[in-house]
């Protein structure tokens, strides 16, 4: 005999059983019964641990390893060739995309444009809600560009979080979207930005926040209580001006390694993406950011290591408290920070088994450490690498090359300030043995010979407090922009490589069906094997992709999704690189697609690649001292304008804009605000110079452009 609630505990047991042999068998019917008696998943440690639960996309990188490994397998290196666009939804008002989704029991959650997130069912995108942070209301007026883009949201329970590029941090209702709580963690009309994803843990949600180069910053680390949003700890990851005493001995200690008076400069460290918590060993580890400024001998003119920049900082996830570090670029001088993602591995290392973190930060070398206690087993090149011959295994030290600090003139340096590696997810897969890294192949020789760095003041709100010049930006002989690299944390060594066209590609998900899933800035959706880099399948999203994708599985059929929108700083920072594929605004359509084997829906065209064609305006005479003052000034509408005033498609490309041409109209945008509901900021300091020289700026820009036709 069954009694009635143990028939009904039954019935769910089958119901589990069922979606799990029908994941398996691969079932591609179109109209499964919906999977009713399966229990709701809750969010908390065990399930963001839960290594074996396919269904779910529940934390960022997946599971708290941060692999971005999935166990489904309907899809692998036999299936993939089948894989269709199964559903999409387009999103007119979106631009740069580049956030990883979230997956609970058949809803997707995720972050778009303006720190937007939505909840839409993961098997058809029907929209469920929609949380429009209002980032505008909130963004004081100079802090407004560049505010476009955000990497991710979090999931404790029943609540759904987001920090938004005005510092706050947001605790939403997961079923409906409404705003729970909202906490301040940067002060207002501060320097500090956020893009990144809040990481949750332990009933706590943690966020960090950027702003190395906007001006004097300090970076921290703050973690709140998911339910009620009260702060729990804070973890600053420079010392602050002795004379005000240290916050722990964490910062006494580090307060050794400074010389000079760096609090002035701000010190930096700002720790804005790499944050992952070890469910294994209890700790939590932080990937920490570059000096404020750049430039040791301004920051710390007596040198010194200058702890914790550009480090691996594990804390106590209860308290904050320090526990150990790993410093990969000791008295960082170059933007070289440590921010990219802390990947947690059981490798075979000689025999012994080892709990590791995976690490390929903007320095070009590949970290595999220790995670029980920091230590280096092995830091070997991914990328082209001159500023350090090599990293000694003992000290735990790179081999700086000498004249590297451009202390004997200006130097020419692999990587960049873009970094090897920036903040495109890297994955990992434990049957292949190796990560996958979108690289960047760049090359740019710092000076400060221009600078007297004896008197260098900090620099002023949101102008490039970096104290030392970048010039000639370009590509590594010999290489292409960018490459989809496998690398083996084991033998230290690249397994292959596949050179991309554009530099600024996206991130990687793989997968126990073999496979190796990448977007890329020239718009392809690509399926790699993951052992060998064959290439099995690809699709044209007709437009950039810089988010990662992730899969997930509902009602046993298994989902590839991905959000498509070229964005990011390489689409929008002015440095003349990576504004040329053609995606213009308001030109191809913004979308999250979603595919799968059963998969038979048509997707709308995109309209090609291409420029707007800059204006001729013969009577417009051009004053070149006017167009010189505009460079500077436009350096801040570079952010989403483009770099040299070429567009990549987060703003119109101002050179075919007939706007432009009328100092009215462009004053009336830039100073009165008036399109402020269409995300362009007001400039209200603008004089009327300034808007006249933004004007001669860009019509230089175009005359140049029509010129090279
Ligand atoms: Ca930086």
């Amino acid at each position: 005999m069954v009694d009635k609630a143990d028939r009904s505990v039954l019935r769910a047991l089958v119901a589990i059983a069922v979606v799990a042999s029908a994941m398996t068998a691969c079932s591609n019917s179109q109209d499964q019964e919906p999977s009713t008696a399966v229990q709701a998943t809750i969010v908390d440690d065990a399930g963001m641990a839960d290594e074996a639960d396919g269904a779910n996309w529940l934390a960022f990188g997946r599971t708290y390893s941060e692999q971005r490994f999935s166990p489904l397998t309907q899809v692998d290196t036999d299936t993939v060739n089948n894989l269709k666009v199964d559903w999409y939804l387009d999103l007119p008002d979106d631009r740069g995309l580049v956030s990883t989704p979230l997956v609970v029991d058949g809803i997707l959650y995720f972050v778009g444009s303006m720190n937007r997130v939505r909840a839409v069912d993961a098997t058809n995108g029907t929209l469920l809600w929609e949380y429009d942070p209002k980032v505008f209301e909130n963004t004081t007026n100079d802090m407004r560009a560049g505010w476009e883009h955000n990497r991710g949201i979090g999931i404790w329970q029943d609540k759904v979080f987001v920090a938004t590029w005005d510092g706050r941090l947001n605790a939403l209702n997961r079923q409906t979207g409404e705003e729970v709580w909202s906490v301040r963690t940067t002060p207002e009309g501060s320097a500090l930005y956020i893009t990144g994803a809040p990481k949750v843990f332990k009933g706590k949600v943690l966020i960090g926040n950027g702003g190395t180069e906007n001006g004097p910053t300090r970076g921290y680390v703050t973690a709140y209580d998911a339910d009620t949003g009260e702060e729990a700890w804070r973890f600053y990851i420079v010392p602050g001006n002795p004379a005000d005493g240290f916050e722990n001995d964490a910062m006494r200690m580090a307060a050794e390694t400074w010389t000079g008076e760096w609090w002035k400069f701000g010190g930096g460290g700002n720790a804005w993406h790499g944050f992952t918590y070890d469910a294994e060993l209890d700790q939590l580890y932080i990937g920490t950011g570059n000096g404020s400024p750049w430039n040791r001998k301004i920051r710390s003119p007596g040198g010194g290591d200058n702890l914790f920049l550009s480090s691996i900082v594990a804390l106590d996830p209860d308290t904050g408290e320090y526990l150990w570090h790993y410093q990969t670029t000791p008295g960082e001088t170059w933007d070289f920070n440590s921010n990219m993602d802390i990947v947690l591995a059981d490798l075979e290392i000689d025999g012994e088994n080892v709990k590791a973190i995976l690490h390929a930060p903007k320095n070009g070398f590949f970290y595999v450490i220790d995670r029980t206690d920091g230590r280096l087993l092995s830091a070997e090149k991914f990328a082209e690498t001159t500023w350090a011959t090599h990293v000694d295994v003992e000290t735990g030290r790179p081999v700086e090359v000498a004249g590297a600090r451009y202390e004997e003139g200006p130097a020419e340096i692999s990587p960049t300030f873009f970094g090897a590696h920036s903040w495109h997810a890297m994955s990992y897969n434990p049957v292949t043995g190796l990560a996958y890294i979108p690289t960047i192949n760049l090359t740019s020789t710092y000076t400060d010979q221009h600078i007297d760095v004896e008197s260098w003041e900090p620099a002023a709100f949101r102008k490039m407090h970096s104290g030392v010049g970048t010039r000639n930006l370009t590509t590594v002989e010999g290489k292409a922009p960018g490459a989809l690299q496998a690398f083996d944390p084991v033998t230290g060594e690249p397994a292959w490589e596949i050179p991309m066209p554009g530099l600024w590609n996206a991130g990687t998900l793989t997968t126990a069906g073999n496979l190796l899933f990448q977007g890329r800035a020239t718009g392809e959706f690509v399926a790699y094997d993951a052992g060998s880099g064959d290439e099995l399948w690809r699709f044209d999203a007709g437009l950039g992709i810089s988010a990662p994708p992730i899969t997930y599985a509902v009602d046993g059929r298994q989902y590839i999704a991905v959000l498509v929108g070229f964005g990011g700083a390489a689409a929008g920072i002015p440095t003349g690189v990576e504004v040329s594929h053609g995606w213009a605004y308001g030109a191809q359509m913004r979308r999250l697609m979603a595919f799968s084997l059963a998969g038979n829906a048509d997707v709308p065209p995109q309209p090609p690649a291409g420029r707007p064609e800059p204006l001729a305006v013969p009577d417009f005479e051009v004053d070149e001292q006017l167009a010189q003052a505009g460079r500077a000034i436009y350096a801040l509408c570079g952010y989403c304008h483009g770099g040299g005033a070429v567009s990549a498609g987060m703003a119109p490309d101002l050179r075919a804009s007939p706007i432009m041409t009328s100092f009215e109209a462009v004053a009336e945008i830039t100073r009165d605000g008036s399109r402020k509901d269409r995300g362009m900021p007001r400039y209200a300091w603008l004089q009327d110079e300034h808007i006249l020289a933004i004007q001669h700026y860009i019509r230089d820009r175009a005359n140049q452009a029509l010129e090279q036709q």
